[in-house]
């Protein structure tokens, strides 16, 4: 009997789980699952004379001083592999070394509880954690993971054990983690970690930021991905979508072995379509942008061929910091930006803060309704200190590229015009300063509150030009949260109400003679290109991934079948007839995909 039950155990197939987290890093991966790190140091505890106290707190010292050193060797190879803005993160780390009340507090303890070092250091440690995690302060709470990170070097040092690393990994294989350090991330081999996942994180995570620059496809954010994998398990990560797979059926890993091919086969057409045109057959020519995050971002910008920045949403600058950032510092960011693309142009759009983004350092009281509270260019016009540092910065890099300015959330031209004043307070303050700057810098506002949308007649008289925010003029249009799961169903890009603002907004403009672009993650919805085309938008701005397959729709049609197929798709009555019509036209028009539309 027990003979039967446990052969029943060994060949029992583990059922297939499906998660859904954030898309990290894009790719897809597929191996056997490594689970890293959840063991913890715990060190025994044991008494020590008073004579004895001295020689812990020098071995103490000696571990900082150790725990420095490897701190330093990795910032030193990061910078060099990686770039400097990579290293920099361990320049936090060490300043978790340089916490003297940290320190302070691990000696008095000693001395007071007669304890082995290792474990008075431990109890600091788990109480400093403990205490960060209940924070308010969103910055401090992103500091329990560096403090982690190195109080773990410190203990293994003081305990004279070795460092395991990722990087030491022999097989091929998924790397499944609660959370990564960014060393962690940085030890990485990339031909041996195919893929991670992780619990936690987000997509501006530093460790996100450098999967991506690995090129290493990742899912974060998994929630409970540790609890219901093994070691051994098969997975599948699909980096591009957000999913993970573990023990996929046969189906399934067939069907992802052929993504995977697929995917790799775009990457290299991609080099293909990188430099070519994006111009219909009949030789109309729009512009495919990215958009950005992080100047770090230019180099998949650059890779997958946008053509130019149409998006920068600078707010990701003012996060995870302690200060906001100084004009010096959003000069650098932006001419570097600036540089790196010219000729091609860069739309840097002002501080979006609020709705879903907050930052710590902003003493912002919270609200019922914050995505329609103090939001974004309300409050910049509010705090023109801080709006006027932005425009300065802006404005000094507008010498170094082809930067064009744009505020979010407009919702009617009076504000427009009362950031335009700021902004020539800005150019005045920059002229009597005798700093140079583009005199004749394009001035955009986003369309993306339906107010802003109606009266864009008005608006189109006086930016100059127009970009399109879909994620949020479909959630505000529709009175949808756009970040409520419960209610995403409603959330559809190919509403009626949605495809006759979009119109309106390209009609007006276009009657002022502006350019309008569509910034929001509709340009990357592929299944709607066709529409957007034949309505007439200018250019596609979207996150560079979906840079090429939008390249590839424009490439495989002409205008004119576009243009009837935008009339046909404003005659239906739904948002699904609207999307079932446009997936058929493009299977018929584009047979040749890269991506699958779901
Ligand atoms: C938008 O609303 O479509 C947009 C591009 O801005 P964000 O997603 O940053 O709100
Ligand atoms: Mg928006």
């Amino acid at each position: 009997m027990g003979e039967t039950k446990k052969k029943k155990t060994l060949t029992e197939k583990r059922k297939q789980i499906q998660l859904k987290g954030i898309p990290a890093a894009p790719g897809i991966a597929i191996a056997k699952v490594h689970i890293y790190g959840t063991e913890d140091i715990v060190p025994r505890e044991h008494p020590v004379s008073d004579q004895e106290i001295p020689s812990e707190i020098s071995r103490f010292r000696e571990a900082l001083k150790n725990t420095r050193k490897e701190i330093l060797a990795i910032e030193k190879k990061i910078s060099k592999e990686m770039g400097v803005e990579h290293g920099k993160i361990f320049s936090a780390h060490l300043l978790v070394l340089e916490d003297s009340v940290l320190v302070q507090e691990v000696i008095i303890r000693i001395k007071k509880k007669k304890k082995n070092i290792e474990s008075i250091f431990a109890e600091v440690l788990n109480r400093y954690i403990s205490v960060l995690s209940g924070a308010r302060d969103e910055y401090l709470r992103d500091r329990i993971s560096d403090i982690t990170d190195v109080g773990k070097r410190i203990l293994r040092n003081l305990l004279g054990a070795e460092e395991r690393t990722l990087g030491e990994l022999e097989d091929k294989s998924i790397v499944v983690a609660y959370d990564l350090s960014p060393s962690d991330t940085a030890m990485m081999h990339k031909g041996r970690v195919l893929g991670f996942v992780t619990d936690i994180g987000g997509r501006t995570s530093h460790t996100a930021i450098m999967a991506k620059s690995l090129e290493i496809p990742a899912v974060v954010g998994l929630e409970s991905v540790t609890d219901v994998v093994k070691n051994g398990d098969q997975m599948i990560v699909d980096g591009i979508h957000g999913v993970v797979i573990v023990n996929p059926t046969r189906l399934l890993l067939e069907k992802y072995q052929e993504e995977k091919l697929r995917y790799e086969r775009l990457e290299h057409e991609l080099v293909e379509l990188k430099t070519l045109p994006s111009e219909t057959l009949d030789g109309k020519k729009f512009t495919v942008a990215g958009n950005i995050e992080l100047p770090e971002d230019v180099a998949s910008v650059i890779s997958h061929g946008a053509e130019g920045i149409g998006l920068y949403r600078t707010e990701y600058f003012y996060m995870n910091r302690r200060d906001l950032p100084s004009e010096e510092e959003q000069f650098n960011a932006y001419r570097t930006v600036a540089n790196r693309i010219k000729p091609n142009n860069v739309v840097v759009r002002t501080l979006d803060l609020g709705g879903d983004k907050f930052l710590s350092q902003l003493d912002v009281p919270k609200e019922m309704n914050p995505f329609l509270g103090w939001r974004a260019i309300r409050f910049c016009l509010a705090r023109p200190a801080i709006f006027k540092t932005q425009l300065r910065a802006i404005l000094r890099a507008s010498v170094y590229g082809n930067l064009k300015l744009m505020y979010p959330m407009i919702s009617g031209v009076g504000e427009f015009r009362q950031a335009n004043t700021l902004l020539e307070e800005a150019k005045k303050e920059l002229r009597s300063e005798g700093l140079p700057f583009n005199e004749n810098i394009q001035v955009g506002a986003m369309i993306e509150v339906p107010s802003a949308a109606i009266t864009s007649d008005i608006l189109a008289k006086e930016a100059d030009f127009f970009s399109i925010g879909t994620n949020d003029l479909i959630q505000y249009a529709l009175a949808v949260d756009r970040v409520n799961e419960k209610i995403a169903y409603l959330y559809e890009p190919t509403h009626p109400a949605v495809l006759n603002l979009i119109r309106m907004v390209i009609e007006n403009g276009h009657k002022e003679g502006i350019p309008v672009a569509l910034c929001g993650e509709m340009a990357a919805d592929v299944a709607l290109t066709m529409i957007l085309l034949g309505l007439g938008l200018d250019e596609f701005s979207t996150s560079p991934i979906a840079v090429p397959e939008v390249k590839n729709i424009i490439r495989s049609v002409n205008s004119f079948d576009m243009k009837k197929i935008a009339e046909e798709a404003l005659g239906f009555t739904t948002g699904s007839e609207v999307r079932a019509f446009a997936k058929a036209k493009l299977k018929e028009l584009v047979p040749k995909m890269m991506i699958d539309i779901e």
